[in-house]
């Protein structure tokens, strides 16, 4: 199993469909009832867990996150790209969208799964880019690695400190 581990976490940025924006613009144009600017928040049930999981530990390091008011869409579904086990993108005019591969969540622990919705909710929330640092060991100092340089997480032995590092924030 190791050997797909360094794709897990790899990340797609991918750019926003704004063509979509566009259509919509026009269609409620012509529809005034719709409602424009209207975000909505969603969460998946199987990722109810994770998500109050992610505010506990914030809460325990000094940050009040509650996710409900984060404008997040998120979903699991299946991700075309190989390898990837989530997805964030985000866009201020729109809910932030992440997506957890079907594929991915089916195989993992919930270990495993917990380091992908946080590493993904480390994008959408907290805002973080990628960080590569790894120590002589081989040993990503970060989840949010990008899962492309080659390191290894070693979460589940090491679950406070990467959560430390997750969340400690400028
Ligand atoms: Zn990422």
């Amino acid at each position: 199993m190791n050997r797909h581990y360094i794709f897990l976490l790899q990340f797609i940025a991918m750019k926003r469909m704004y063509v979509v924006l566009v259509l919509a613009s026009v269609l409620s144009a012509c529809i005034p009832d719709l409602p424009t600017e209207e975000f909505s928040s969603e969460t998946n049930p199987a990722l109810e867990n994770y998500f109050a999981a992610f505010e506990r530990e914030a809460a325990l390091r000094g940050f009040d996150i509650n996710l409900a008011d984060h404008d997040l869409i998120s979903t699991i579904d299946e991700i075309e790209e190989d390898g990837v086990a989530g997805t964030c993108h985000y866009n201020s005019q729109e809910s932030n969208r992440i997506t957890i591969d079907l594929s991915f969540w089916r195989s993992a622990n919930t270990s495993t799964r917990e380091l992908v919705v946080f590493h993904e909710l480390g994008h959408c929330v907290l805002f973080r880019d990628h960080l590569e640092d790894e120590n002589n060991q081989n040993t990503c100092l970060s989840i949010m690695n990008s899962g492309t340089s080659g390191c290894n997480v070693r979460y589940a032995n090491n679950r406070e400190y990467y959560l430390d590092e997750l969340f400690s924030l400028d």
